[in-house]
Protein backbone atom coordinates (compact mmCIF):
# COMPACT_ATOMS: atom_id res chain seq x y z
CA UNK A 1 0.00 0.00 0.00
CA UNK A 2 1.15 3.50 -0.81
CA UNK A 3 0.83 6.61 1.36
CA UNK A 4 -2.64 6.63 2.73
CA UNK A 5 -3.06 10.70 0.70
CA UNK A 6 -2.51 8.90 -2.42
CA UNK A 7 -6.06 8.61 -3.54
CA UNK A 8 -7.43 11.99 -2.55
CA UNK A 9 -7.31 13.10 -5.90
CA UNK A 10 -6.41 17.04 -7.20
CA UNK A 11 -5.97 18.05 -3.33
CA UNK A 12 -2.24 18.76 -3.08
CA UNK A 13 -3.21 22.40 -0.31
CA UNK A 14 -5.19 20.08 1.78
CA UNK A 15 -2.97 17.21 2.31
CA UNK A 16 -0.11 19.71 2.91
CA UNK A 17 -2.76 20.97 5.84
CA UNK A 18 -3.86 17.71 6.91
CA UNK A 19 0.02 16.27 6.98
CA UNK A 20 0.96 19.49 9.09
CA UNK A 21 -1.93 18.63 12.10
CA UNK A 22 -0.79 14.45 11.84
CA UNK A 23 2.36 15.52 12.81
CA UNK A 24 1.58 18.14 15.67
CA UNK A 25 -0.72 15.65 16.85
CA UNK A 26 2.54 12.97 16.96
CA UNK A 27 4.01 15.24 18.89
CA UNK A 28 1.41 15.28 21.14
CA UNK A 29 1.39 12.13 21.90
CA UNK A 30 5.49 12.11 21.93
CA UNK A 31 5.33 14.81 24.24
CA UNK A 32 3.13 12.76 26.71
CA UNK A 33 0.61 13.23 29.50
CA UNK A 34 2.12 16.68 30.73
CA UNK A 35 2.08 18.16 27.40
CA UNK A 36 -1.33 16.93 26.54
CA UNK A 37 -2.67 18.62 29.79
CA UNK A 38 -1.79 21.73 28.39
CA UNK A 39 -2.40 21.74 24.71
CA UNK A 40 -6.32 20.54 25.43
CA UNK A 41 -7.30 23.84 26.62
CA UNK A 42 -5.60 25.70 23.81
CA UNK A 43 -7.61 23.52 21.34
CA UNK A 44 -10.70 24.29 22.50
CA UNK A 45 -10.17 28.49 23.97
CA UNK A 46 -11.30 31.04 21.77
CA UNK A 47 -8.21 31.63 19.63
CA UNK A 48 -8.81 28.22 18.03
CA UNK A 49 -12.14 28.97 17.27
CA UNK A 50 -10.77 32.06 15.20
CA UNK A 51 -8.40 29.97 13.72
CA UNK A 52 -10.82 27.63 12.14
CA UNK A 53 -12.53 30.92 11.05
CA UNK A 54 -9.95 32.78 9.39
CA UNK A 55 -8.41 28.93 7.96
CA UNK A 56 -5.28 30.18 9.56
CA UNK A 57 -2.81 27.47 10.57
CA UNK A 58 -0.97 28.30 13.58
CA UNK A 59 2.16 25.81 14.28
CA UNK A 60 1.46 25.68 17.19
CA UNK A 61 -2.28 24.37 17.38
CA UNK A 62 -1.49 22.73 14.31
CA UNK A 63 -4.46 19.59 15.76
CA UNK A 64 -7.11 20.65 16.48
CA UNK A 65 -9.68 17.89 17.69
CA UNK A 66 -12.30 18.60 15.34
CA UNK A 67 -12.74 19.04 11.57
CA UNK A 68 -15.46 19.77 8.76
CA UNK A 69 -14.18 18.15 4.99
CA UNK A 70 -16.32 20.15 3.01
CA UNK A 71 -16.28 20.09 -1.57
CA UNK A 72 -18.54 18.64 -4.11
CA UNK A 73 -19.92 15.68 -4.41
CA UNK A 74 -17.20 13.22 -5.53
CA UNK A 75 -14.13 15.53 -4.80
CA UNK A 76 -13.03 12.76 -1.35
CA UNK A 77 -14.24 14.44 1.26
CA UNK A 78 -14.83 10.58 2.89
CA UNK A 79 -11.24 9.27 1.40
CA UNK A 80 -9.75 12.80 3.21
CA UNK A 81 -10.92 12.36 6.30
CA UNK A 82 -10.84 8.57 6.26
CA UNK A 83 -6.80 9.07 5.11
CA UNK A 84 -6.38 12.05 8.05
CA UNK A 85 -7.75 8.94 10.35
CA UNK A 86 -4.70 6.78 9.15
CA UNK A 87 -2.27 9.60 9.39
CA UNK A 88 -3.43 10.27 13.36
CA UNK A 89 -3.01 6.72 13.73
CA UNK A 90 0.34 5.67 11.80
CA UNK A 91 3.16 4.83 13.75
CA UNK A 92 5.77 5.88 11.75
CA UNK A 93 4.94 9.18 10.26
CA UNK A 94 2.40 11.06 8.89
CA UNK A 95 0.25 8.57 7.10
CA UNK A 96 3.10 5.85 5.62
CA UNK A 97 0.78 3.18 4.58
CA UNK A 98 2.83 0.60 5.66
CA UNK A 99 2.52 0.50 9.32
CA UNK A 100 -0.48 -1.39 11.11
CA UNK A 101 -2.22 2.35 11.97
CA UNK A 102 -2.41 2.87 8.80
CA UNK A 103 -3.03 -0.20 7.44
CA UNK A 104 -6.08 -1.04 9.88
CA UNK A 105 -7.60 2.43 9.55
CA UNK A 106 -7.67 2.17 5.86
CA UNK A 107 -8.67 -1.46 5.74
CA UNK A 108 -11.80 -0.55 8.26
CA UNK A 109 -10.53 -2.54 11.50
CA UNK A 110 -8.85 0.05 13.73
CA UNK A 111 -10.97 -0.42 17.04
CA UNK A 112 -10.46 3.33 17.51
CA UNK A 113 -11.65 4.30 14.18
CA UNK A 114 -15.37 4.85 13.52
CA UNK A 115 -16.98 5.48 10.20
CA UNK A 116 -20.29 6.80 10.27
CA UNK A 117 -21.96 6.46 7.05
CA UNK A 118 -25.68 6.94 7.07
CA UNK A 119 -28.25 4.51 5.37
CA UNK A 120 -31.12 6.29 6.02
CA UNK A 121 -31.84 9.98 5.06
CA UNK A 122 -30.53 11.29 8.39
CA UNK A 123 -27.88 10.21 11.39
CA UNK A 124 -30.86 9.77 14.11
CA UNK A 125 -30.18 10.75 18.08
CA UNK A 126 -29.73 7.38 18.97
CA UNK A 127 -27.05 6.09 17.06
CA UNK A 128 -25.08 9.91 17.46
CA UNK A 129 -25.54 9.30 21.47
CA UNK A 130 -24.09 5.69 21.63
CA UNK A 131 -21.19 6.84 18.92
CA UNK A 132 -19.84 9.93 21.57
CA UNK A 133 -20.58 7.62 24.85
CA UNK A 134 -17.75 5.45 22.77
CA UNK A 135 -15.76 8.16 21.32
CA UNK A 136 -15.19 8.83 24.80
CA UNK A 137 -13.40 5.67 25.75
CA UNK A 138 -9.72 6.04 26.09
CA UNK A 139 -7.89 4.78 22.77
CA UNK A 140 -7.11 1.38 22.87
CA UNK A 141 -4.11 1.76 20.39
CA UNK A 142 -3.14 4.54 23.09
CA UNK A 143 -3.35 7.39 20.28
CA UNK A 144 -6.45 8.70 19.36
CA UNK A 145 -10.24 7.80 19.28
CA UNK A 146 -11.00 8.80 15.61
CA UNK A 147 -14.90 9.06 14.54
CA UNK A 148 -15.58 9.91 10.95
CA UNK A 149 -19.42 11.03 9.85
CA UNK A 150 -20.11 11.18 6.20
CA UNK A 151 -22.80 13.15 5.73
CA UNK A 152 -22.40 15.07 8.94
CA UNK A 153 -25.34 17.22 6.88
CA UNK A 154 -27.79 14.55 6.93
CA UNK A 155 -27.58 14.90 10.74
CA UNK A 156 -31.28 15.58 12.38
CA UNK A 157 -31.33 18.51 14.89
CA UNK A 158 -31.27 16.17 17.94
CA UNK A 159 -28.18 14.36 16.59
CA UNK A 160 -26.82 17.19 16.04
CA UNK A 161 -27.35 19.07 19.51
CA UNK A 162 -25.83 15.69 20.76
CA UNK A 163 -22.46 15.89 18.66
CA UNK A 164 -22.25 19.50 19.84
CA UNK A 165 -22.19 19.09 23.30
CA UNK A 166 -19.11 15.99 22.72
CA UNK A 167 -17.65 18.91 20.59
CA UNK A 168 -17.87 21.36 23.01
CA UNK A 169 -16.15 19.10 25.65
CA UNK A 170 -14.59 16.85 23.99
CA UNK A 171 -12.47 13.95 25.54
CA UNK A 172 -8.85 14.40 25.78
CA UNK A 173 -7.61 11.89 23.16
CA UNK A 174 -10.91 11.74 21.04
CA UNK A 175 -11.21 13.35 17.27
CA UNK A 176 -13.98 14.32 15.54
CA UNK A 177 -13.96 14.47 11.40
CA UNK A 178 -17.38 15.88 9.81
CA UNK A 179 -18.08 15.58 6.27
CA UNK A 180 -20.06 17.48 4.77
CA UNK A 181 -21.17 19.44 1.23
CA UNK A 182 -20.61 22.90 2.63
CA UNK A 183 -20.19 24.94 5.53
CA UNK A 184 -23.59 26.69 4.45
CA UNK A 185 -26.28 26.30 7.58
CA UNK A 186 -28.36 24.22 5.59
CA UNK A 187 -25.56 21.75 5.62
CA UNK A 188 -24.14 22.09 9.19
CA UNK A 189 -25.38 23.71 12.00
CA UNK A 190 -23.12 27.16 12.23
CA UNK A 191 -22.60 26.42 16.25
CA UNK A 192 -20.83 23.10 14.94
CA UNK A 193 -19.30 24.90 12.64
CA UNK A 194 -17.86 27.50 14.81
CA UNK A 195 -16.04 24.73 17.02
CA UNK A 196 -14.68 22.91 13.66
CA UNK A 197 -11.56 23.68 11.35
CA UNK A 198 -13.08 23.36 7.54
CA UNK A 199 -10.57 21.29 5.10
CA UNK A 200 -12.41 22.64 1.48
CA UNK A 201 -11.51 20.58 -1.36
CA UNK A 202 -12.21 21.32 -4.37
CA UNK A 203 -13.81 19.55 -7.72
CA UNK A 204 -10.98 17.58 -8.55
CA UNK A 205 -9.65 18.30 -12.36
CA UNK A 206 -10.57 15.51 -15.05
CA UNK A 207 -6.74 15.09 -15.29
CA UNK A 208 -5.92 13.90 -12.27
CA UNK A 209 -8.96 11.86 -11.76
CA UNK A 210 -8.01 10.20 -15.01
CA UNK A 211 -4.42 9.70 -13.93
CA UNK A 212 -6.00 7.41 -10.54
CA UNK A 213 -8.25 5.72 -12.40
CA UNK A 214 -5.17 4.42 -14.80
CA UNK A 215 -2.78 4.04 -11.82
CA UNK A 216 -5.00 2.92 -8.95
CA UNK A 217 -7.53 1.05 -11.27
CA UNK A 218 -5.31 0.21 -14.07
CA UNK A 219 -7.79 1.45 -16.60
CA UNK A 220 -7.00 1.88 -20.09
CA UNK A 221 -5.72 5.55 -20.61
CA UNK A 222 -8.51 6.89 -23.61
CA UNK A 223 -11.27 5.10 -20.90
CA UNK A 224 -10.09 7.11 -17.76
CA UNK A 225 -9.94 10.14 -19.72
CA UNK A 226 -13.59 9.74 -20.80
CA UNK A 227 -14.83 8.56 -18.34
CA UNK A 228 -13.13 11.66 -15.92
CA UNK A 229 -14.69 13.88 -18.30
CA UNK A 230 -17.95 12.44 -18.28
CA UNK A 231 -18.05 12.31 -14.45
CA UNK A 232 -17.73 15.92 -13.80
CA UNK A 233 -14.78 15.69 -11.34
CA UNK A 234 -16.51 12.71 -9.20
CA UNK A 235 -13.92 10.36 -8.87
CA UNK A 236 -16.18 7.33 -7.45
CA UNK A 237 -18.76 8.28 -10.71
CA UNK A 238 -15.65 8.32 -12.96
CA UNK A 239 -13.97 4.60 -12.11
CA UNK A 240 -18.14 3.16 -11.55
CA UNK A 241 -18.59 4.83 -15.84
CA UNK A 242 -15.04 3.25 -16.60
CA UNK A 243 -15.93 -0.33 -15.04
CA UNK A 244 -19.60 -1.16 -15.48
CA UNK A 245 -21.24 -1.30 -18.66
CA UNK A 246 -24.81 -1.03 -16.44
CA UNK A 247 -23.65 2.47 -14.93
CA UNK A 248 -22.62 3.41 -18.93
CA UNK A 249 -26.41 1.97 -20.54
CA UNK A 250 -28.16 4.32 -17.70
CA UNK A 251 -25.95 7.85 -18.61
CA UNK A 252 -26.68 6.78 -22.39
CA UNK A 253 -30.57 6.44 -21.60
CA UNK A 254 -30.37 9.93 -19.93
CA UNK A 255 -28.25 11.24 -22.56
CA UNK A 256 -30.84 10.05 -25.11
CA UNK A 257 -33.71 12.69 -23.39
CA UNK A 258 -32.96 16.06 -25.16
CA UNK A 259 -33.23 13.95 -28.36
CA UNK A 260 -36.38 12.51 -27.10
CA UNK A 261 -38.84 15.55 -26.34
CA UNK A 262 -40.84 16.16 -28.99
CA UNK A 263 -44.02 16.69 -27.88
CA UNK A 264 -46.39 17.12 -23.91
CA UNK A 265 -46.58 13.65 -24.16
CA UNK A 266 -42.79 12.71 -25.16
CA UNK A 267 -41.77 15.17 -22.30
CA UNK A 268 -44.25 12.80 -20.01
CA UNK A 269 -42.89 9.59 -21.16
CA UNK A 270 -39.57 10.90 -20.73
CA UNK A 271 -40.41 11.87 -17.19
CA UNK A 272 -41.57 8.51 -16.30
CA UNK A 273 -38.33 6.53 -18.00
CA UNK A 274 -36.21 8.58 -15.64
CA UNK A 275 -38.14 7.97 -12.80
CA UNK A 276 -38.35 4.31 -13.20
CA UNK A 277 -34.86 3.83 -14.35
CA UNK A 278 -33.97 5.74 -11.33
CA UNK A 279 -36.05 3.43 -8.70
CA UNK A 280 -34.79 0.33 -10.67
CA UNK A 281 -31.24 1.23 -9.98
CA UNK A 282 -31.58 1.68 -6.14
CA UNK A 283 -33.59 -1.24 -6.09
CA UNK A 284 -30.42 -3.02 -8.05
CA UNK A 285 -27.95 -1.74 -4.77
CA UNK A 286 -30.17 -2.60 -1.89
CA UNK A 287 -32.45 -6.22 -2.24
CA UNK A 288 -28.87 -8.19 -1.85
CA UNK A 289 -28.17 -5.91 1.37
CA UNK A 290 -31.71 -5.75 2.32
CA UNK A 291 -32.26 -10.18 1.78
CA UNK A 292 -28.00 -10.44 4.15
CA UNK A 293 -29.05 -8.63 6.78
CA UNK A 294 -32.57 -9.62 7.06
CA UNK A 295 -30.95 -13.20 7.38
CA UNK A 296 -28.48 -12.40 9.72
CA UNK A 297 -30.71 -10.46 12.28
CA UNK A 298 -33.03 -13.67 12.00
CA UNK A 299 -29.72 -15.86 12.64
CA UNK A 300 -29.06 -13.39 15.46
CA UNK A 301 -32.27 -13.71 17.10
CA UNK A 302 -32.38 -17.68 17.13
CA UNK A 303 -35.43 -17.57 14.43
CA UNK A 304 -36.94 -21.04 14.16
CA UNK A 305 -36.41 -21.85 18.13
CA UNK A 306 -38.75 -23.98 19.82
CA UNK A 307 -37.02 -23.92 23.35
CA UNK A 308 -38.18 -22.93 26.80
CA UNK A 309 -39.12 -18.95 26.13
CA UNK A 310 -38.75 -18.83 22.51
CA UNK A 311 -42.40 -17.72 21.97
CA UNK A 312 -41.08 -14.53 24.21
CA UNK A 313 -38.20 -13.51 22.18
CA UNK A 314 -39.64 -14.17 18.93
CA UNK A 315 -41.55 -11.42 20.36
CA UNK A 316 -38.93 -8.79 20.45
CA UNK A 317 -37.57 -9.85 17.13
CA UNK A 318 -40.87 -8.67 15.36
CA UNK A 319 -40.24 -5.47 16.99
CA UNK A 320 -36.59 -5.68 16.17
CA UNK A 321 -37.03 -6.96 12.34
CA UNK A 322 -39.58 -3.88 12.17
CA UNK A 323 -37.31 -1.17 13.01
CA UNK A 324 -34.50 -3.30 10.58
CA UNK A 325 -37.71 -3.08 7.53
CA UNK A 326 -37.61 0.89 8.29
CA UNK A 327 -34.33 1.39 8.12
CA UNK A 328 -33.87 -0.88 5.11
CA UNK A 329 -36.99 1.54 3.83
CA UNK A 330 -35.59 4.68 4.43
CA UNK A 331 -31.84 3.29 2.51
CA UNK A 332 -34.31 2.57 -0.40
CA UNK A 333 -35.64 6.33 -0.43
CA UNK A 334 -32.11 7.39 -0.61
CA UNK A 335 -30.86 5.23 -3.25
CA UNK A 336 -33.56 6.73 -5.22
CA UNK A 337 -32.74 9.90 -4.55
CA UNK A 338 -29.14 9.91 -4.79
CA UNK A 339 -29.85 7.68 -8.74
CA UNK A 340 -32.29 10.56 -9.64
CA UNK A 341 -29.94 13.13 -8.78
CA UNK A 342 -26.58 11.41 -10.84
CA UNK A 343 -29.30 11.48 -14.17
CA UNK A 344 -29.94 15.08 -13.38
CA UNK A 345 -25.98 16.14 -13.18
CA UNK A 346 -25.39 13.97 -16.47
CA UNK A 347 -28.72 15.95 -17.83
CA UNK A 348 -27.06 19.04 -17.10
CA UNK A 349 -23.81 18.05 -18.38
CA UNK A 350 -25.48 18.05 -21.55
CA UNK A 351 -27.42 21.15 -21.74
CA UNK A 352 -23.45 23.10 -20.10
CA UNK A 353 -21.91 21.84 -23.26
CA UNK A 354 -24.97 23.27 -25.45
CA UNK A 355 -24.44 26.37 -23.84
CA UNK A 356 -20.56 26.55 -23.95
CA UNK A 357 -20.84 25.36 -27.14
CA UNK A 358 -23.51 28.74 -27.86
CA UNK A 359 -21.22 31.04 -26.32
CA UNK A 360 -17.66 29.13 -28.36
CA UNK A 361 -16.57 29.25 -24.75
CA UNK A 362 -12.89 27.14 -24.97
CA UNK A 363 -13.73 24.48 -22.59
CA UNK A 364 -13.65 20.61 -23.46
CA UNK A 365 -17.56 19.34 -23.37
CA UNK A 366 -18.44 17.16 -20.11
CA UNK A 367 -19.71 14.42 -22.64
CA UNK A 368 -17.58 14.01 -25.56
CA UNK A 369 -20.28 11.49 -26.89
CA UNK A 370 -22.60 13.90 -27.29
CA UNK A 371 -20.93 16.83 -28.07
CA UNK A 372 -22.45 16.80 -31.85
CA UNK A 373 -26.10 16.30 -30.45
CA UNK A 374 -25.03 19.41 -28.06
CA UNK A 375 -23.58 21.49 -30.73
CA UNK A 376 -26.99 20.95 -33.10
CA UNK A 377 -29.17 22.05 -29.87
CA UNK A 378 -26.60 25.23 -29.71
CA UNK A 379 -27.39 26.04 -33.03
CA UNK A 380 -31.09 25.28 -32.18
CA UNK A 381 -31.58 27.33 -28.88
CA UNK A 382 -28.56 29.65 -28.74
CA UNK A 383 -27.07 30.46 -25.93
CA UNK A 384 -30.58 31.95 -24.23
CA UNK A 385 -32.39 29.44 -25.03
CA UNK A 386 -29.58 26.15 -23.44
CA UNK A 387 -29.12 28.58 -20.72
CA UNK A 388 -32.96 28.23 -19.79
CA UNK A 389 -32.54 24.60 -20.33
CA UNK A 390 -29.71 23.97 -18.17
CA UNK A 391 -31.27 26.20 -15.33
CA UNK A 392 -34.87 23.97 -16.03
CA UNK A 393 -32.57 20.79 -14.71
CA UNK A 394 -31.11 22.85 -12.09
CA UNK A 395 -34.17 23.82 -10.65
CA UNK A 396 -35.43 20.12 -10.83
CA UNK A 397 -32.54 19.30 -8.45
CA UNK A 398 -33.45 22.08 -6.35
CA UNK A 399 -37.27 21.30 -6.05
CA UNK A 400 -36.32 17.53 -5.01
CA UNK A 401 -33.60 18.93 -2.86
CA UNK A 402 -36.65 20.83 -1.13
CA UNK A 403 -38.57 17.53 -0.66
CA UNK A 404 -40.96 18.03 -4.48
CA UNK A 405 -42.22 14.95 -5.24
CA UNK A 406 -39.37 13.32 -7.58
CA UNK A 407 -42.20 12.74 -10.30
CA UNK A 408 -43.82 15.96 -10.47
CA UNK A 409 -40.48 17.89 -10.18
CA UNK A 410 -38.94 15.93 -13.31
CA UNK A 411 -42.26 16.25 -14.60
CA UNK A 412 -42.00 20.27 -14.77
CA UNK A 413 -38.21 19.74 -16.19
CA UNK A 414 -39.13 17.69 -19.21
CA UNK A 415 -41.85 20.24 -20.11
CA UNK A 416 -39.53 23.24 -19.65
CA UNK A 417 -36.64 21.16 -21.87
CA UNK A 418 -39.48 20.39 -24.43
CA UNK A 419 -40.45 23.95 -24.79
CA UNK A 420 -37.42 25.99 -24.04
ZN1 LIG B 1 1.73 4.52 8.99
Amino acid sequence: MSDVFADLVGQDEAVVELRRAAAAAAAVLRAGAAALVAAGPVSRDASAADDAVTGAVDPSTGMTHAWIFTGPPGSGRSVAARAFAAALQCVHGTGCGECPGCHTTMGGTNADVRMVVPEGLSIGVGEMRALVLRAASTPSGGRWQVVVIEDADRLTEAAGNALLKAIEEPPPRTVFLLCAPSTHPDDISVTIRSRCRVVPLRQPPADAVAEVLVRRDGIALDVAQWAAAAAQGHVGRARRLARDPEARKRREAVLAVPRRLTGVGAAFDAASALIEAAEAEAEASVTEADATERAALETALGAGGTGRGAAGAMRGAAGQLKELEKRQKSRATRAQRDALDRALVDLAGFYRDALTMALSAPVAPVHTDTAALAGAGAQKWDAEGSLRRLEAVLACRAAIEANVKPRIAVEAMMLALWKG
